[in-house]
């Protein structure tokens, strides 16, 4: 807590990944979180609040649509994009007039910003370019020699980052996919179905983040539906290849076992952490195998899409 009073950095478990939390209203503080990262100056930071209560020392104005979402899924793996209060400083947004918001639902994150009292801003605690951390040991891994404290909540609940959504209209315009679903967006009243959230492409100008490979990693990736999985990943050892797995069946001899997961919301959780230990065990070309595109399964899919490009 001093630690942020006195605008330094934290590392921090939300559910969806580690942050690394400074005051978001603190230019010098946030300016500290995107050169640990390396991050570029236009990717806008995620602010994080205690309760939805707080909006509107952020933003300049809520919608019935933000109050609607932020009534369903707060607190929650949700990210509402909201035009900007004052006193966000333009670092913060990466020079955007509009700011992201979010509650996060877990209890070290809820019981920081209620000590502090002060909305924080988060990305992710790694270096850019790596996999996001989804335990406290991939944190002190990538920025333990940045960070005098990393606060360890265990492995995060869900693994991948939230869903952004546009909220200053009257439909929701995903502009990041996310572990809330565009299903569970519709299900909130007053949202037609087939609008909005299920039609609209991913805008890269309303995204900025999405412009940015987000984790190139340092083994070949390779994306096969479940029924052809395990046989290429036998095929490719033929070839002399060390082949890496990330499956939900049996691996096959010579294949080096990364992990084995029963269903997408497993994948998500476990996903960024296989990814290190591939790279850990060195191996060329790491085999994974698809989930389908529903609920959780569309952000395990463009994670994987954007590591394989
Ligand atoms: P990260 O903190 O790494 O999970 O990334 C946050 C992402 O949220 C960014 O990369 C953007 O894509 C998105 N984002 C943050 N602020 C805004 C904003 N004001 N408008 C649109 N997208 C935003
Ligand atoms: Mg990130």
């Amino acid at each position: 807590m001093r630690v942020l009073r006195r605008g330094d950095v934290v590392g921090l478990p939300t559910e969806t990944v580690y942050g690394l939390a400074a005051d978001a209203l603190d230019p010098a503080a946030v300016r500290r979180i995107f050169a640990i990262k390396g991050r570029p100056a236009d990717n806008p930071l995620i602010v994080h609040l205690h309760t939805a209560q707080e909006l509107e020392r952020v933003v300049a104005t809520t919608t019935p649509l933000a109050r609607a979402l932020a009534a369903s899924f707060w607190p929650g793996p949700l990210t509402l994009v909201l035009d900007a209060g004052d006193a966000v400083p333009a670092v913060t947004t990466g020079g955007l007039r509009t700011v992201a918001v979010r509650v996060p639902d877990h209890p070290v994150a809820a019981a920081l910003l209620a000590a502090v009292d002060r909305p924080l801003a988060a990305p992710s605690a790694n270096r850019s370019g790596r996999p996001s951390p989804t335990t406290a040991q991939h944190v002190a891994t990538d920025l333990g020699d940045d960070l005098e404290v990393v606060l360890d909540g265990g492995p995060c609940p869900v693994g991948v980052e939230s869903t952004v959504v546009d909220a200053r209209g009257d439909q929701p315009v995903v502009l990041r996919e996310g572990s809330i679903s565009r299903e569970d967006l519709r299900s909130v009243v007053g949202i037609p179905s087939g609008m909005g959230a299920t039609r609209r492409p991913v805008d890269l100008t309303a995204s900025p983040g999405s412009r940015y490979r987000h984790y190139a990693p340092t083994c070949a990736l390779e994306i096969v539906a479940p029924e052809g999985a395990a046989a290429r990943a036998a095929e490719l050892v033929d070839t002399g290849a060390r082949v890496g797995l990330v499956a939900s069946g049996p691996v096959p001899a010579g294949v080096h076992g990364v992990l084995r997961f029963v269903d997408a919301p497993e994948l998500a959780r476990l996903l960024y952490a296989a990814l290190r230990d591939a790279e850990l065990a060195e191996v060329d070309i790491l085999v994974v195998e698809s989930v389908p595109e529903v609920g959780v399964g569309r952000a395990v899919m463009d994670r994987l899409r954007r590591a394989a490009e």
